[in-house]
């Protein structure tokens, strides 16, 4: 079964002069696909044609099948694919605009050291349509159109690495950017990654000019190496040659993510060595106090120590804030609603199994 959210509207066009029907159709059944509704709620299209087309195409490419909601207004959704597996994404509102966090593969094959998204590894990417759909969801379920938008940002800074996926993501930059759908502009798209140089260059190169985020974590390749394994086949000096093709190509500032790691990464040296790596280059530095992650075993450090560290960071004249960290209190981390949720649904299959020997 195919995904009707994956076809762009030129590709709806085709799917509609396939099956025999009026350039106009197109045009509704991409309004239905834009609006996350299913076949049963496509009111002005012929029965036939939705009939037939609901033997090869899903409406929507997946459900929300959980809404956790947090005191600050944050809520963390898992998403229900159509081949059964789950990802997450998580709201966040702000006085700028409404962001939703997307997820762009199921797992993650990168390794960080104290990421949850990658515990279980890669199990696949994630298609265009699959991440416009975590979009399109949750800006219905807050009473969002593709003509009046609840969500207004969007940051690829859930589960996966988006430039490991990378043509599934760049087609999805240009569906959720596209006028005749929600439209969503690429100057309110922020993109994090781990750092992957040809990449970036490739998405310099694209002309989909988000704004890019760069997991930094460390200032040596050393201590790098350590937290991001990545860092062993792309080290820092290669990823910041790409960053500055980037900003040279774009003209966009370039964000950096550090996370603060107690005995790893958040002592004055380190502070003091980040400063002297990014000081030449138009960025600013986002600190976030890491969260634990019990698998992980690795902590942030006390918020004096936060400070500190930015102290040394703001004297050296690098613009630095700390990441106001939203939905604590529903579940951490990226990709730990998921390992959970799959721990949950393994202790009921182990609990219902035993049951079944009983009887
Ligand atoms: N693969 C992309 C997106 C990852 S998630 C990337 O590497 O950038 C977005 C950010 O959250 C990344 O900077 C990631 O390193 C960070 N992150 C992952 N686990 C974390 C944790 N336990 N605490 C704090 N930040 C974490």
């Amino acid at each position: 079964m195919k995904l009707l959210q994956d076809l762009s509207f030129i590709e709806m066009k085709e799917l509609a002069a396939r099956y025999g029907e009026p350039a106009f159709r197109a045009e509704q059944l991409y309004s239905l696909a834009m609006r996350h509704k299913e076949f049963d709620e496509a009111t002005n299209l012929p029965k036939k044609f939705t009939e037939a087309l609901r033997k090869e195409y899903f409406a929507t490419a997946l459900e929300i099948v959980e809404t956790y909601r947090g005191k600050d207004g944050a809520e963390k959704y898992l998403f229900a694919l159509r081949d059964g597996n789950v990802i997450e994404g998580v709201y966040m509102p702000h006085n700028y605009g409404d962001t939703l966090c997307v997820s762009t593969q199921v797992g993650c094959r990168m390794g960080c050291v104290f990421c949850a998204s990658g515990l279980n590894g890669l199990v696949r990417n994630l298609t265009a349509g699959e991440i416009l759909a975590e979009v399109l969801a949750v800006n219905r379920l807050h009473g969002g159109t593709p003509d009046k938008r609840a969500i207004t940002n969007v940051v690829l800074m859930g589960s996966g690495e988006p430039l490991d996926n990378y043509d599934n993501v760049t087609k999805f930059l240009r569906l959720v950017s596209d006028e005749r759908g929600i439209n969503i502009s690429l100057r309110n798209i922020s993109l994090s990654t781990c750092g992957l140089p040809d990449k970036i260059r490739a998405l310099a190169d694209s002309g989909l000019h988000v704004t890019l985020t760069v997991s930094l974590h460390a200032a040596t390749d050393e201590k790098r190496s350590a937290l991001l394994p990545v860092n062993r086949k792309y080290n820092i000096a290669s990823v910041l040659e790409a960053v500055g093709y980037y900003f040279a190509r774009t003209g966009r500032r370039i964000i950096f993510e550090y996370a603060l790691a107690e005995g790893k990464n958040a002592d004055a040296k380190s502070a003091e060595e980040l400063a002297e790596l990014v000081k030449g280059i138009n960025c600013h530095v986002n600190l976030i106090n890491l969260n634990y992650v019990r698998e992980r075993g690795m902590r942030g450090i006390a918020s004096g120590e936060i400070g500190e560290f930015m102290k040394i960071l703001e004297k050296r004249g690098i613009s630095v804030t700390l990441r106001r960290s939203m939905g604590n209190d529903i579940g951490g981390a990226c990709g730990q609603l998921r390992v959970k949720y799959l721990k949950e649904k393994d202790a009921t299959a182990a609990k219902n199994a035993t049951c079944g020997e009983e009887e």
